[in-house]
């Protein structure tokens, strides 16, 4: 890679800013899934053993109605109170606080810092905002080898907003920025990014997981070792489909399966019932059948189907299902799953490939009915004797569920960064960057 990694500057008795990638899932105030934080550790270890002064900083979910400088309510909020009778008003303020009070809690970064401290076995000091006086203290405190985390980034309106004096501030905070974001690579926000491009730090590197992410996957893209196999489902269909007009210049074979494949179906004139399908993309389905052609590359599409009356509800309820051919799904049914001919045709295939990169499960995978070409194409990748990788959460998840997570070269911690890799696009977070 061209870009400065933390083992080209010198960091021992340097502060640097550590923008991680601490967006874990939780339920009732525990961490359900530590893989987020486990990617960060190699990172903040060598900073600590180096004798740095760590100050880690992420953002967690999605607060819009949390900001700490502002109101605490959403702009959506504030309509609807301001539409009331006036003598209404404070009321409504004051319950659409009380929420906002405990999504702050929800959204907080504290339990990840009692983790974090666990796991590294030494104190995290936590400051309970971002660039207040909570967070000068804990900067100003820090000795070579300690560590702090910062609150929720997004608790600040101009995270998103990459608000200048944000990343001044920030930027006051540290000697050498680090970004080890991967799962945050492809936004451009205050502390993925601007922070850097403004010119407030002067060095900016990455860390260990963004170079391996990055090392797996661009190597796989640029240099793959063929037959190169690229198999992409799931139901962000806009998202998706973008990305297959890059991956069918790069890959050997494309194949198409999940939710996305339902357009592909249409476009060939097929009758999809009443599957997912995304009407505004199908010139662009067609456009790349004819691009696969032309190339002499393989697009392939499910041949049959597994379909039912309805999506399951809830989503691992029981559910009756049948199996027809992809030309001939009925008026009143939708597509679920692939059906057993595509998921023998699609293993065949990835098994007998050098490198393969997954994106997006085949089916409706939740529901152990609607998981079996899911689950032939996991058991494929598994077996591939090749490079296999794969991006996406809800692969990641499904790969893991199943029991398959240590057979494969590498699991993205980033779906959405991941896909922009695939799609050929440019991430801020890293080309903010310093060179070589
Ligand atoms: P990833 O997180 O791996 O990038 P997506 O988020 O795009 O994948 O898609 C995962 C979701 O796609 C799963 O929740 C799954 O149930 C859904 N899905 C897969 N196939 C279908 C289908 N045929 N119809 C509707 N939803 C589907
Ligand atoms: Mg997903």
């Amino acid at each position: 890679m061209n870009k400065k990694s933390i083992k080209d500057v010198a960091v021992t008795g340097k502060r640097c800013l550590v923008r991680v990638d601490f967006n874990v899932p939780m339920k009732d105030g525990k961490i359900t899934d530590e893989t987020r934080i486990n990617g960060a550790l190699p990172t903040i270890k060598y900073l600590i053993d180096n004798g740095a002064k760590v100050i880690l900083c992420s953002h967690k979910g999605k607060p819009h109605n949390v900001l700490t400088e502002g109101f605490g309510l959403t702009k959506k909020e504030k309509k609807a109170v301001e539409a009331l009778p006036v003598e209404q008003q404070a009321e409504a303020k004051a319950e659409y606080l009380k929420k906002a009070i405990k999504d702050k809690e929800k959204y907080s970064l504290r339990p990840v810092a009692t983790r974090l401290s666990e796991l590294l076995g030494k104190e995290v000091v936590f400051a309970t905002d971002v660039v207040g006086e909570s967070a000068d203290a804990a900067v100003a405190g820090l000795k070579d080898g300690d560590v702090c985390l910062l609150e929720n980034t997004r608790f600040m309106a101009g995270e998103e907003k990459r608000d200048e004096a944000l990343c001044k501030k920030l930027a006051s905070y540290c000697d050498i920025y680090v970004n080890d974001a991967f799962g945050t690579a492809h936004r451009s926000h205050a502390t993925t990014a601007a922070i850097a491009e403004y010119g407030f730090v002067d060095t900016a590197v990455c860390g260990f997981l963004i170079e391996k992410e990055l090392a797996v996957m661009a190597d796989a893209l640029e240099n793959p070792v063929r037959p190169f196999v690229a198999v992409l489902g799931g139901a962000k269909v806009a998202d998706k489909l973008k990305v297959i007009s890059n991956l069918l210049e790069k890959c050997d074979t494309l194949i198409i399966g999940g939710g996305m494949a339902y357009t592909f179906l249409k476009a060939k004139g097929f009758e999809v019932g009443a599957s997912l399908v995304d009407d505004e993309q199908i010139d662009y389905c067609n456009q790349m059948m004819a691009k696969a052609k032309e190339l002499g590359k393989k697009l392939l599409l499910p041949v049959d189907t597994v379909i039912a009356k309805s999506f399951p509800n809830p989503i691992d309820a029981e559910i009756e299902v049948s199996e027809c051919g992809a030309e001939a799904i009925p008026a009143d049914m939708m597509g679920l799953d692939i059906g057993s001919k595509t998921a023998e045709l699609y293993a065949n295939e990835v098994k007998g490939a050098k490198t393969v990169i997954w994106n997006g499960p085949m089916g409706v995978f939740e529901n152990p009915t609607l998981a079996k070409g899911t689950i032939a194409v996991a058991k494929a990748l598994a077996e591939a004797e090749g490079t296999t990788i794969i991006g996406g959460g809800d692969s990641a998840a499904a790969v893991t569920t199943l029991g398959f997570a240590d057979k494969m070269t590498h699991i993205s911690t980033g779906g959405g960064a991941s896909l922009e890799l695939f799609e050929g696009k440019k991430l801020p977070g890293i080309e903010c960057l310093n060179n070589k």
